[in-house]
């Protein structure tokens, strides 16, 4: 049986932040006791589900995961070493936002078993800080960077370019000032407008206008050189990494391994007796604590996925990454060779156009297929 990775979705924040299309919600207050024990429930009956698997990540995400009570976080640790094997290399990550810092915190999350932080940075420029409507500033940004290289062997923190005004001599300045802190991960994301997002309304309005397409494409042609030239070489569109230093977490899912989510809103892709099925629960929190509390489970859907799903969602999340989709992979999971899994005239065209590779390892996405994976995923399957 292969591995197995474990996310746990913790889906409160303080503030709801204008760009942000995640399942996270505001709410006064929560009872921590009966989500702690509304998780360790689902993780028991996903734990259950999956004996004999070996766990070989765990990623706490949100929401803002930091916001949960350090106990909250090592009773579901505990309860997932009772459940399964680790291995003993496990990768255990948190996200966490620098407004939600604290020495302690930082301290108890690393005691109760968190070996990587994850930190919603998002910029280090106070004008830059406020439009994306974050609840820190760049002091508490660096404060929570060195914090987080205090107290974890591995940290990583986000940050978003392509703000209204960006310049690419305000973007070099900025991604210096990042390398100086970074550990061996960096994510760097291009500002998208997403629908039902307060950004979306305000974009429609015209409070605010991106930078053309011209500066966009200075701006990532920019990230991947300094980066580059720095040891960090982009391992996937958005993710940077020293060798060795990926996400192994965010890899499953990349890699189209098994993974079960626990918490609202979580999505899992499990292979049991031999059929690969995709997981969903209930989005809205409430909806999904009144679910585990009535049936062990949140689960909204579970749908066994056919050869042809499987390997387009192989495609979607595989040309993410740049090293593609092994041969081997795409064998063990449709039975068949990337030739024969996929169209031979619409491979043909998009490797002919410059925007796919196919070669003795496996299928990957050129870095200008990369740029416009989109289009090109939607020439390949559709
Ligand atoms: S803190 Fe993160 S998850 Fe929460 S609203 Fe902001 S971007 Fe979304």
């Amino acid at each position: 049986m292969t591995g197995l990775a474990l996310y746990i979705h913790w889906p409160f924040c303080k503030s709801k932040c204008p760009y942000c299309d995640f399942n996270s919600h505001v709410r006064a207050g929560i009872d921590e006791a009966r989500w702690r024990d509304a998780l360790l429930r689902e993780l028991d009956r996903g734990a259950a589900e999956t004996q004999g698997r070996e766990l070989v990540s765990i990623f706490f995400g949100g929401g803002t995961p930091s916001l949960m009570a350090p106990p909250t976080v090592a009773a579901l640790l505990e309860r997932a070493a009772a459940r399964w094997s680790l291995a003993p290399d496990i990768e255990i990550t948190l996200e966490a936002n620098p407004n939600s810092v604290e020495a302690a915190r930082f301290r108890d999350l690393a005691a109760a078993g968190v070996n990587r932080l994850s930190l919603g940075v998002q910029a280090l420029d106070d004008t830059a800080l406020k439009f994306l409507g974050r609840g820190h500033d760049r002091d508490e940004a660096l404060a929570a960077i060195d914090l987080a290289r205090a107290h974890f062997a591995r940290f990583s923190f986000d940050l978003i370019y392509a703000r209204p005004g960006h310049t690419p001599a305000a973007w070099q300045a900025e991604l210096r000032e990042a390398l100086r802190r970074a550990g061996d991960h960096l994510s760097v994301y291009q500002l998208t407008i997403e629908q039902g997002t307060a950004f979306h309304t305000a974009f429609a309005r015209g409070d605010f206008v991106l930078p053309d397409e011209e500066i966009q494409g200075a701006l990532y042609e920019m990230t991947q050189n300094m980066l580059g030239d720095a040891g960090l070489p982009a391992y996937e569109i958005s993710n940077h990494a020293r060798a060795g230093q990926e996400s192994r977490h965010n890899l499953a899912y990349w890699r189209y391994r098994d993974y079960l989510g626990i918490g609202p809103g979580a999505h899992g892709r499990l292979t049991l007796g031999g059929v690969k099925y995709a997981n969903a629960n209930h989005r809205a929190p409430e909806t999904w604590l009144a679910a585990v509390e009535r049936d062990g489970h949140g689960a909204a859907t579970r749908t066994a996925l056919s050869r042809d799903e499987r390997r387009d969602e192989m495609a979607m999340m595989g040309l993410r990454l740049t090293s593609g989709i092994a041969r081997a992979d795409m064998r063990a999971e449709t039975g068949g060779d990337i030739e024969d899994a996929f169209d031979r005239a619409r491979l043909d065209a998009l490797i002919g156009g410059g925007f796919l590779e196919l070669d003795a390892a496996g299928l990957r996405a050129t870095p200008a297929g990369r740029q416009r994976l989109n289009a090109v995923l939607d020439r390949l399957l559709n």
